[in-house]
């Protein structure tokens, strides 16, 4: 016999959690199928085990989609305030680190358990160890894991991007959507470290563990966080941001020494030559990546033309990455189900009446700093009113 329920939601991880306690709240019967032995598995690694939950600036323009415009309006109708009066409702002890990113004292077990909380006050029902088989639609929705077969004539797919995939991502919210004939945004790792082509990693990845504030851009896009030369590539917040944007063969600038003038010490010293350069650059850059720099990049004279150049190499090192880590070391995806096929205030189909996307599974990806978690507190919240 199917059990029966009004909603059913897949996959209980960020979106999934918040949006069954919120229909739960309105009265619905609610049932969470999640395929690991425990929710909010991602929430509970993320931020290095403390959990960025959102940042206090999140607006728009730290998301990226295909439709610039699609999550405006789930993101001003449930704002990074509305998640901190709940953090704060369950006594939650919290802190800014940097940029508004907003993470747990403790750890991020306290969310996952106030999420869980909320979804026990409000009846939900979690079944855990439950991968789905197959999902139909009939007179209502159709689910059949393993072990039973469920029914509800509201389905929500949370089941998340395709990003580490030991923690148990899969591509069921992708496979689900083209079976309800929705088109998908094509999908790729992003917030994830760089592989250089083998030449660039003979020259500098030895020097691994070495960080830089820098400004790295890919097109017009830009951030300015720092840097970390890695065994194989580069990593660090500027490379992950700027990772989300970057396309296979293309280029990246790096601007090693943002706003600061690397050569008017070499300029204004009494004899120029490499001693005087490798004390102006150590004076802003670390002292192996100042020498091994000055060792690929040694002037031809020492004349104000070849320092002008000097500057401007620093200022705009061109490199072009081999790839990306992957989807094994991304931290998201880009991509996804096309936000044409979807309501923008309720995230609901608008081809396939009762059946919502939410979180991640959307082609609506942020930026590092939080703006992931409330992309997915926003979109369930929207998804819950419309339940
Ligand atoms: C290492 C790491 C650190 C991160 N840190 C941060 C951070 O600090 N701040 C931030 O904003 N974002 C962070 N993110 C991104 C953030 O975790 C995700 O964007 C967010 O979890 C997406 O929420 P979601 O509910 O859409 O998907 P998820 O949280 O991934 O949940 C999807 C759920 O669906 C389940 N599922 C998948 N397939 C199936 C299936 N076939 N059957 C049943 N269940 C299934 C999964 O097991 C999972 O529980 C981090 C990501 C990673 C990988």
């Amino acid at each position: 016999m199917p059990q029966k329920f009004d909603v059913l939601i897949l996959g209980a991880g960020a979106a999934g959690l918040m949006c069954s306690a919120e229909a739960g709240k309105r009265g619905r019967r609610v049932a969470i199928l999640e395929r690991a032995e425990r929710p909010g598995k991602k929430i509970l690694i993320s931020g290095g085990g403390r959990c960025n939950f959102t940042n206090i600036y999140s607006q728009p323009d730290n998301f990226i989609s295909a439709n610039e415009h699609f999550a405006k309006s789930a993101l001003a109708r449930y704002t990074p305030s509305d998640f901190v009066a709940l953090v704060e409702k369950h006594h939650i002890p919290y802190h800014e680190k940097i940029l508004g990113q907003l993470f747990c004292d403790r750890s991020a077990s306290d969310i996952t358990g106030m999420l869980e909380s909320e979804c026990r006050l409000a009846g939900v029902r979690i079944f855990l160890n439950s991968g789905i088989r197959e999902t139909l639609r009939a007179s209502e929705f159709v689910v059949r894991t393993e072990h039973a077969e469920f029914q509800a004539p509201a389905l929500v797919v949370a089941t998340g991007g395709l990003s580490i995939p030991k923690m148990g991502a899969t591509s069921l919210g992708y496979d689900l959507a083209r079976q309800f004939g929705l088109k998908i945004q094509q999908t790729k790792p992003a917030l994830t470290p760089l592989a250089l082509e083998s030449g660039d990693r003979a020259r500098y990845c030895d020097l691994a563990g070495v960080s830089a504030e820098v400004v790295v851009s890919a097109g017009s896009h830009s951030f300015r966080e720092n840097m970390l030369i890695t065994h194989r590539g580069l990593s660090g917040p500027a490379i992950l941001q700027i990772s989300s944007y970057w396309e296979k063969g293309n280029s990246i600038r790096i601007d090693l020494a943002p706003d600061r003038d690397l050569t008017r010490p070499i300029r204004d010293a009494r004899v120029r030559n490499m001693a005087a350069a490798r004390t102006a650059f150590q004076r802003l850059l670390s002292k192996r990546f100042a020498t091994r720099w000055l060792d690929l990049h040694a002037p031809s004279d020492w004349s104000n033309q070849a320092l002008a150049e000097l500057e401007r190499q620093a200022h705009e090192w061109t490199i072009t990455p081999a790839g990306t880590e992957g989807y094994e070391k991304a931290e998201v995806t880009v991509g996804g189900v096309d936000t044409d096929e979807l309501s923008s205030k309720t995230m609901e189909s608008r081809k396939v009446p009762g059946l919502f996307f939410i979180g991640e599974v959307i082609d609506v990806t942020g930026h590092l700093g939080g703006h992931n978690f409330q992309w997915a507190w926003a979109s369930a919240h929207a998804a819950a009113k419309a339940l």
